[in-house]
């Protein structure tokens, strides 16, 4: 039987679960039940994207720990789900053990192969966002995408050595154009990512409550290339 893969984009839990989380949601069970009917031996991953400084904010508003709010989010968008009838093969947690083993070999390997490197990241911080931009990003000196305060950052930081692989990839990119898929989408991450040889990788943060990179190094690992 032909197998088929999809997952949802992995939630951030800093808040309740809302119209735009559910529209993604069922549109990936449409597509996922679809090629079920097809005949495909599909197999659906959804899941919560759990760190953070808005995540850690929330947890202290609620009373809790960092951990034990995320694993009430968990429990609520589980529930949600099932109410929804949506259909998944693994609800997936970035605490999940596997996974921050998994993610602290891979740390470990870019690391001693060169891949990844230590450096300084300096820029504007929005908190609510948790996101840097340069100068020229801001809007009359605020956050470009909320409109809030910024404040000047600075933070040691890992960064990945994509002149290293940027060519490789535009080359594979221009040599398979159906390996990313809608065009827009790809050309903003070519635009956005590769072609300006974007080499941030893992923010250094104080809140290490989850995924932390590695029992000698008490980093948290980030998504690659914020
Ligand atoms: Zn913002």
């Amino acid at each position: 039987m032909e197998k088929f893969y999809l997952t949802t984009p992995i939630y951030y839990p800093s808040g309740k679960f809302h119209i735009g989380t559910a529209y993604a949601e069922v549109l990936a069970d449409f597509i996922n039940k679809y090629k079920m009917l097809q005949g495909f031996d599909t197999f659906m991953l959804t899941g919560i994207d759990e760190h953070g400084q808005k995540i850690e904010d929330k947890a202290k508003e609620a009373g809790l720990e960092p951990k034990a709010y995320v694993d009430i989010q968990a429990e609520e968008a589980i529930k949600l789900w099932k109410k929804m009838n949506i259909k998944y093969n693994k609800f997936m947690r970035t605490t999940d053990d596997y996974h921050v083993a998994a993610v602290q070999k891979i740390f470990e390997r870019f690391l001693a192969q060169g891949d990844i490197y230590k450096g300084e990241y300096e820029g504007w911080y929005c908190k609510p966002c948790e996101s840097y931009f340069t100068e020229t990003q801001l809007v009359n000196g605020m956050c470009p995408d909320c409109g809030r305060e910024v404040i000047k950052m600075k933070e040691e930081a890992y960064f990945f050595n994509m002149k290293k692989y940027a060519n490789k990839l535009l080359e594979y990119y221009d040599s398979h154009p159906d390996f990313v898929k809608p065009d827009f989408r790809k050309n903003e991450m070519i635009n956005n990512f590769i072609k300006p040889r974007i080499r941030r990788f893992v923010r250094n943060k104080n809140i290490i409550f989850m995924g932390n990179t590695s029992a000698k190094r008490s980093k948290t690992c980030y998504i690659c290339m914020a």
